[in-house]
């Protein structure tokens, strides 16, 4: 995974920490409590897949699959408008970057199954514009949460659920070369497990860092940050590390 090819976050101190971004030819996966910005980095990095190879991203388009409604389609605007205006050179005038990424609603686990089996010919035919190298899932406990009793019989159906599931993207990752990233509530879902690479997002640990800010060259109040942490907890190619990022109006900062 050292050598495979990665997608920009937008974020250079996300992309540090994960040495140039989310891996293609595996899973990804974050795990963080509800509110902690699992959204946030699925969305711009669905929007910044689209940038050149040269420029970090993966020249393509991206299949994104909620389970949590709605779908935030005010937000993934207000993110692509500042993503437009850095990125402008890179996207024909009036081009919406947000028509490159396909986003379906998933219900069950049942249902994503369903929709992965079709999954192969929708990515191969878009190669033919232009191609799908990302797949989002966002989360995937949504799905294992609502439908399942704690009984045995349901135990034993999820994890063979979820076994076909995971089984499916790692094959879909190495056929077309793709990057996932799944997002999760839960942290027994998944567990240490090859192929797949499990960040942690924590939103505990969030400090307010003050920073002196400059305007027009004057030194002005001091403004108060409020930094999230992102954690290495597992990855082949990774070495257990964390950074501090912020999420404002206009995406990811470190
Ligand atoms: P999760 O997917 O982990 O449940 P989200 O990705 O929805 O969490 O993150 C929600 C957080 O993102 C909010 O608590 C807020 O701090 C931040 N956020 C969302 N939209 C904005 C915005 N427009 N400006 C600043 N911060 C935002």
């Amino acid at each position: 995974q050292l050598t495979s090819q990665k997608c920009t976050t937008g974020c250079p101190i996300l992309d540090r920490l994960l040495y140039g971004g989310i891996p293609c030819d595996s899973i990804t996966e974050i795990v963080a409590e509800s509110g902690s910005g699992k959204t946030q980095i699925c969305l711009q990095l669905s929007l910044h897949a689209q940038l050149p190879v040269s420029h970090g991203g993966l020249a393509a388009s991206s299949l994104y699959l909620h389970t949590e409604f709605p779908f935030p389609f005010r937000r993934l605007h207000q993110l692509c408008l500042s993503f437009r205006s850095s990125n402008a050179h890179h996207f024909p005038v009036n081009d919406n970057p947000c028509d490159r990424i396909f986003v379906q609603s998933v219900h069950t686990a049942d249902h994503l199954l369903e929709i992965m089996s079709k999954t192969d010919p929708f990515i191969e035919n878009s190669k033919n514009q232009v191609p799908v190298r990302l797949i989002v899932i966002d989360s995937i406990a949504a799905l294992f949460r609502s439908d399942f009793d704690n009984t045995p019989v349901e135990l034993k159906r999820r994890s063979s659920l979820f076994f076909k599931i995971s089984s499916k993207l790692k094959a879909l990752a190495k056929r077309f070369n793709l990057a996932v990233l799944v997002t999760n509530q839960v942290v027994d879902l998944v567990g240490p497990n090859e192929g797949i690479n499990g960040l942690f997002l924590s939103r505990n640990e969030e400090v307010i860092r003050e920073e002196n800010e400059k305007s027009n060259g004057q030194s002005c109040d001091f403004v108060k940050k409020k930094m999230r942490k992102l954690y290495v907890v597992f990855a082949p190619h990774l070495p257990e590390s964390s950074c501090e990022f912020e999420i404002t109006r206009e995406g990811l900062f470190g």
